[in-house]
Order: structure tokens, then sequence, then C-alpha cells
């Protein structure tokens, strides 16, 4: 198994070559890699998987917090407003990353004899 590249995740670039950027503005991944050519999309949901993951960690991100609020007895505005602000910009956050982990993943894990 080969490792993950962490700078290469956090810059969105391409996990075979980790020169080419892998994303087309904030929520698209490209095809292929500019670069080297590389397959961003191995089978057609492939990023499906990864989105599930996101949601569930931004929940888990955003349920406790809320339980706070209301065990401090927070105003219920900011109760109610707090998960649309934390899905809006932590979650978007989130799961951006995670489609670029989920790509280096895939990539660590499998060995594609044939370079593509
Ligand atoms: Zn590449």
């Amino acid at each position: 198994m080969k490792g993950i590249r962490i700078g290469s995740v956090l810059r969105a670039r391409c996990p075979a070559c980790h020169q080419g950027r892998v994303v087309s503005g904030f929520f698209s991944i490209l095809p292929r890699c500019p670069n080297c050519n590389y397959n961003l999309h191995p089978e057609p949901g492939f990023y499906v998987g990864s989105m599930v993951v996101g949601f569930m960690l931004t929940a888990m991100m955003t349920i406790p917090p809320m339980i706070a609020l209301k065990f401090f007895d927070a105003d219920v505005g900011l109760i109610v407003l707090f998960p649309f602000v934390e899905f809006l910009f932590v979650g978007t956050f989130i799961l951006f990353y995670c489609r670029i982990f989920w790509l280096h993943l895939e990539y660590a894990m499998t060995d594609r004899l044939d370079g593509h």
C-alpha cells in the first residue's frame, strides 16, 4: 500500500503525480488530472461514499454543540440558526476535503498496473 501525502490532499492535488489540481472551482472534481491524465472518476458514483462520510462528520460536529447551547439555555434563534451555519460553512469545507481524501485513499489502496 502506498502512503497518502497529506500535503497533496490539503492542496487538492492529484494522488498520482502530486502536481495537477484535481478540482475546478470548489464543487467539481475534474474528469482527469491535467498533468498526468490520471482518471479522477474511477467509477460512477465514486464520490457518493465520501459525501456520506462528510455528512456524518458534519453532523457529529453539529449535534453536540447544539445540545450544549440548549443546556446553557441559549437563545432559540441561535439554536435554530447554528446547524444551518455549520452545514453551510463547515459542511462545505469538510465535504470538499472528504472527496480529495477519498480520491487519495482509493489511489493508495489500489495498484493500477495500466497506469490509469
Ligand atoms: Zn496527476
